[in-house]
């Protein structure tokens, strides 16, 4: 059985969506179908809630219609025959309904994560319709009845195991899945969701809980290029990457997988696969447990970042010191991304900034505090990258313009990674490009 993803754009257009329905039809192998919301809507809804966290409903009503509208045109093209048009219409206004209703009711996160859950429940509902209109034989999963995240928001494999193995052993019969990414249920119980991207991580966590022959990531591109191709003119798609490489990736901001999206498959062994829905028979990108060559592979760029420098005199050859600056962070569960220490200073990185604030008064006891936002970092990525020779010179050669505010290397074998300023990203991308790439 294979796990088959596919985002936004690969659904966001009737023929778009008529297309996934050709290529979830190509073999014969039992698959799980793991859908996003169409482009676009994911992004309304937030608004919606933005508006109605402002208590301006006005604004939210209009947001509402105008992407109702939206959805009524999308049916209108999407299917032919007029019960298809009918159960479509019905899914719509049941959807709609909804989020009419919630504009009479008090703002909550609870009712936040009911509203970001409406664009999967949508496009996959839709998708049923034009599966049977087709003539395709489905079941749909809910995900909401298997996809589980515990107290920490961190999803529970076993139990999203147990629960899909009882699900699919209602329908032996079957060979088509369809299932929500994104959208989980919370410890309470409640509609949650894996953060924004997360479909991908919906999948990942689906073929790793069936141990799938492969997980499939179809999106709008041909696999993991050596940039990012948002802000760099010309780049290559990888043809093979490490779990490690493509984790590192992902996690250091390449947009085309969730930042966790990696782990799930590398713990459960399922090869990951990148694949492109505009030109699928391009071969993508294969990720495996298999090391490819040795040397650079690809950059990328996380933004939000902060930087947060705590300098003491009294730090000189302290030992513990370490520990109770770890333990303000730990304290406030935020991680941190990159460390760099002097004889009277440590600076580290954060990507949430939620309780700076807090943070930063209880660093104060030890020393003068620091905090410089809008950073980003930039990781240079490649198997055995910190033994290949002379990386260090080409890398700083390439980018010596560039001011450098922190590096960390040899904390992984496959990864180097600055901290510039947010200003200076583009630039630092593209110089990287010529210098590392000769692209
Ligand atoms: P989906 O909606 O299918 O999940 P996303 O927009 O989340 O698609 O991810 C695909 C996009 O990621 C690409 O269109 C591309 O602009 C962006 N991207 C950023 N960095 C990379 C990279 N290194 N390789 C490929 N795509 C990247
Ligand atoms: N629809 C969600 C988002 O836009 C999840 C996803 O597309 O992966 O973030
Ligand atoms: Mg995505």
């Amino acid at each position: 059985m294979k796990v088959m993803k596919f985002g936004g754009t690969s659904v966001g257009k009737p023929h778009r969506m008529q297309e996934v329905a050709k290529l979830i039809s190509k073999d014969a192998e039992p698959k799980i179908v793991v859908l996003s919301a169409l482009s676009g809507t994911t992004n309304a809804l937030v608004e919606i809630s933005q508006s109605l966290s402002k208590g301006d409903r006005n604004a939210a009503r209009e947001q509402i219609d105008a992407l109702e509208l939206h959805y009524r045109q999308f049916i209108k093209d999407l299917l032919k025959q007029p019960q298809s048009l009918e159960r479509a219409g019905a899914i719509i206004a049941e959807h709609f309904e909804f989020l009419t209703i919630i504009l009479k009711i008090s703002f909550s996160e609870a009712l936040n994560k009911d509203i970001l859950a409406q664009g999967e429940l949508l496009s996959t509902k839709i998708f049923c319709v034009y599966l049977d209109e087709a003539g395709l034989d489905h079941v749909l999963l809910p995900a909401l009845d298997f996809m589980t995240i515990d107290g920490y928001d961190e999803p529970q494999i076993g139990t999203i195991k147990v629960k899909l193995a009882q699900l699919l052993q209602k329908h032996k019969d079957k060979n088509i899945f369809i299932t929500q990414g994104y959208i989980s249920r919370n410890a309470r119980g409640e509609v949650d969701n894996l953060k924004r991207g997360g479909s991908d991580y919906s999948a990942s966590l689906i073929a790793a809980a069936i141990n799938a022959s492969v997980c499939e990531i179809w999106t709008d591109i041909d696999g993991m290029h050596n940039n990012d191709p948002r802000v760099v003119e010309k780049t290559v798609p990888i043809d093979q990457l490490s779990f490690e490489e493509a984790a590192e990736l992902a996690y250091f901001g390449a947009k085309i997988l969730h930042p966790a999206s990696i782990w799930p498959a590398q713990y459960y062994n399922v090869p990951v696969r990148l694949l492109n829905t505009l030109f699928p028979e391009a071969k993508g990108t294969l990720i495996t447990e298999k090391a490819g060559s040795v040397g650079v592979k690809a950059v990328a760029a996380k933004d939000g970042i902060t930087a947060i420098k705590i300098k003491s005199s009294r730090m000189l050859l302290a030992y513990g010191f370490l520990r109770k600056v770890f333990e303000v962070f730990e304290k406030y569960r935020t991680s941190i991304d990159m460390i760099t220490t002097s004889e009277v200073a440590v600076s580290v990185t954060i990507d949430n900034d939620i309780y700076l604030t807090e943070i930063t008064k209880e660093l104060e006891v030890f020393g003068t505090v620091e905090i410089d936002t809008n950073q980003t970092i930039v990781s240079i990525v490649g198997n055995e990258i910190t033994e290949t020779k002379d990386i260090m010179q080409k890398l700083f050669e390439s980018i010596a313009v560039v001011p450098v505010r922190m590096i960390s290397y040899g904390g992984s074998r496959h990864n180097i990674s600055l901290l510039i300023a947010r200003n200076d990203k583009e630039q630092t991308l593209q110089l990287l490009n010529k210098g590392l790439f000769r692209l």
